[in-house]
């Protein structure tokens, strides 16, 4: 007699983590999902470029993304997402960019501070407004299903909601 705590069926040894096929994004191959977003190819030859443009930086501080982009020879996506992800940010490198709403120069995120405050603020009201017109609509097919089924009218309850 052994003094097992645990009933015999215990599954862990099945819990193994099974590795995912995914398609590759960037060449369209199939590949073992290793927590990149694409095949290790694709992901070196990234790399690559990546370093490539780093370098490109640290020697020429001034360059502007394009002409980063075009003596490099990298599409602006990779670079745009470099920046994103705050590669130059360490460097002493400041490759500017529009920010998507008042194009004002940032070297970080897609908006900046400014934007990215009142984007925020924004999405809470979007939000709110998003939800009343929900109401409304629910309020209203429930008000078509109510009536036509059986002359209820708890629709009245819907409405207060959707009334402003
Ligand atoms: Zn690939
Ligand atoms: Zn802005």
């Amino acid at each position: 007699m052994f003094g097992s705590s645990r009933s015999g069926k215990s599954g862990r040894s099945a819990m193994a983590k099974k590795p995912q096929i995914k398609t590759c994004p960037v060449c369209g191959r199939p590949y073992v999902e290793m927590g990149r977003k694409m095949c290790r190819e694709c992901y070196e030859k990234e790399e690559a470029m990546e370093r490539e443009v780093i370098h490109y930086v640290r020697e020429h501080p001034k360059a502007s993304a394009e002409e980063v982009m075009e003596a490099v020879g990298v599409p602006a996506s990779l670079i745009r997402r470099m920046i994103r992800e705050g590669h130059f940010v360490d460097e002493n490198f400041k490759i500017d960019y529009p920010c998507a709403r008042c194009g004002r120069p940032i070297i970080k995120g897609k908006l900046c501070q400014d934007c990215l405050a009142k984007l925020h603020n924004g999405i809470k009201r979007v939000t709110k407004e998003l939800r009343i017109k929900q109401v409304e609509e629910e309020s209203r097919i429930k008000g078509m299903f109510t009536s036509s089924d059986a002359g209820e009218t708890r629709v009245k309850k819907g409405k207060k909601i959707g009334q402003k």
